[in-house]
């Protein structure tokens, strides 16, 4: 079967392999076999595994976008009387406040400039001037600008103060190299589709049993969203309380064997070929990038938009997507950026061929790349 090869440098779901593409054609299969439930506890030790947990750490499988993992973590783990810190610096840490609210659980939203690393002292002072936060949530990588936040730094804080942390990894897991041990998290989260190159539709969470068991205690806030309801289900049956999402389930096996056949460190590495091959795209083609470079994660560029009056980024997307290329809009506040990530099974040759389709995108359009001031 020939599958046309597209590039995304959306920030996911990625390019997948079409080995992973083809793994979901399978025999019709009831989820509640047993066949299939040994598949899911092989996936559950692997998800673990990708971030070096020991047999302390577990994972509970959900079937839905990232997204879900935000809200199940928040409205899971917070003990009756409590607050949770969430460190904001960005969209991604503005959606964890909106599920806060949502829920109307008491939360404490710490704003911090969104072109910058969340500061690890202003979240050590928050912490110590509110006895009552019992769980401080960040984002590794706030993906809607590039940022990458100093998650080992901020763990630390909130273990010195005994509170739980949580970690929104879903633009890191399985890229950037996570030692959720070392790294001082006790709950990170991400879907399949973007760093593990495989389909939409399954995302997990990875953490701590014994928190898990202790927030059988906690507020039930959710139904179909609860953490300790979902992995009481695996415990007693080995399977998903509701029904699994089979085809990407089957994906990801196939995507986690080809995620271990690289390896963790080749991996990155090439993720970083394509961050620099993008970064080497632009510089030649004038482009300017909104965040500076020691505080970028390695996996998203934000590239501003050219003072041109042609400019128009519907257009060169219109052009590159016609050609197989994903370009991306930004998610900076008001900054007019748009997005180039290296996610998904692409190399640094991708990258070179995408930029011909651009500079031919900008030059039909009649753009050039120039900024005043
Ligand atoms: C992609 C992403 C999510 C989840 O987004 P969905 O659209 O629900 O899959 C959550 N957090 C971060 C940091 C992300 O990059």
């Amino acid at each position: 079967m020939e599958i046309k090869r597209n590039i995304l440098l959306n920030p996911g779901p990625a390019t997948t392999t079409d080995s992973v593409k083809l793994a979901q054609v399978v025999p019709d299969i009831c989820p509640r076999e047993k066949e299939f439930a040994g598949l899911i506890k092989g996936l559950r030790r692997e998800l673990v595994d990708i971030v070096h947990g020991d047999e302390r750490y577990t994972s509970v499988l959900f079937c839905g976008s990232g997204t879900l993992n935000m809200d199940v973590c928040l409205n899971s783990l917070l003990p009756a009387n409590k607050k949770i810190l969430v460190a904001n610096n960005g969209a991604y840490s503005s959606r964890a406040v909106e599920i806060c609210e949502a829920y109307g659980m008491p939360h404490i939203d710490l704003k911090q400039p969104i072109e910058l690393p969340v500061d690890v002292a202003a979240v050590e002072k928050t912490i110590a001037e509110n006895p009552d936060v019992a769980v401080v949530y960040a984002t590794h990588h706030e993906t809607g600008s590039g940022v990458l936040n100093p998650i080992r730094e901020i763990g630390a804080v909130a273990h010195k103060h005994g509170c739980t942390f949580i970690v929104d990894t879903t633009s890191t897991y399985a890229m950037r190299p996570i030692n959720i041990i070392e790294d001082n998290v006790d709950f990170l989260m991400a879907s399949a589709q973007k760093g593990l190159q495989s389909m939409t539709g399954l995302s997990f969470v990875v953490g701590r049993e014994d928190i898990i068991r202790a927030s059988a205690a906690y507020p039930v806030r959710s139904y179909y969203c609860n953490l300790f309801m979902q992995y009481d289900g695996f415990e007693k049956t080995g399977e998903m309380r509701f029904t699994p999402p089979v085809q990407t389930i089957y994906a990801t096996i196939q995507a986690l064997k080809e995620y271990f056949a690289e390896g963790e460190s080749a991996k990155w590495a090439r993720h970083t070929r394509v961050f620099e091959a993008i970064h080497k795209g632009l510089a030649d083609l004038g482009f300017r990038n909104l965040i500076k470079r020691e505080y970028q994660s390695g996996l998203v560029v934000s590239v501003c938009y050219p003072d041109d009056p042609n400019w128009s980024v519907e257009k060169v997307h219109d052009y590159c997507h016609e050609r197989g290329f994903t370009i991306y809009p930004g998610k900076v506040g008001s900054a007019r950026t748009f997005r180039l990530c290296a996610l998904g099974a692409i190399d640094a040759p991708d990258i070179a061929e995408f930029f011909k389709v651009l500079k031919q995108a900008l030059e039909s359009n009649g753009i050039k790349v120039t900024y005043n001031g």
